[in-house]
């Protein structure tokens, strides 16, 4: 088993969510130790859940699978490069490694709009007498020590 063979796995997966469900053409595979998993791909288009994508629904299976929120010790095969909303939780699960097949130039060519493109939601802070409340009740609870890292 190597690189090219889980790209392959996740690139069947892509190739089929097209041919056989339309779905849009990303898939996705979870291995740990030369063994996958876990896998998904988008369903964007069948949910209609913007966060669908083959990435977070492969890391989805494979904490349930490991029955951890940490992927530490596994990697994630994409066919496509992973948008940021994905990098994102790819960082959050502490995967080792992130392998891909296709530029996200080549989704954009096929008029596939990146998630988390705009830039331009507006975020604002808005100070609370209790915002940071729920904080404290979990220091309160458990101590400054999270289960996770
Ligand atoms: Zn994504």
């Amino acid at each position: 088993m190597n690189t090219q063979y889980f790209l392959q796995q996740a690139i069947d997966l892509a190739r089929s969510n097209v041919m056989e469900k339309g779905g849009r053409p990303f898939g996705a595979v979870i291995v740990r130790n030369g063994e996958i998993i876990a896998a998904g791909v988008n369903t964007v288009l069948e949910t209609k859940d913007p966060t669908d994508h083959a990435e977070l629904r492969a890391i989805r299976e494979a904490s349930r699978v490991l029955g951890s929120e940490l992927l530490s010790d596994c990697e994630i095969y994409a066919s496509g490069e992973p948008c940021p909303m994905c990098q994102g939780a790819i960082g959050r699960a502490d995967l080792k490694a992130v392998y891909y097949a296709s530029p996200k130039e080549a989704a954009m060519k096929a008029n596939i709009v990146p998630a988390g493109s705009n830039q331009n939601v507006p975020y604002q802070y808005v100070e609370m007498a209790n915002g940071s409340e729920p904080f404290e009740l979990w220091i309160e609870r458990n101590g400054k020590q999270d289960q996770a890292k």
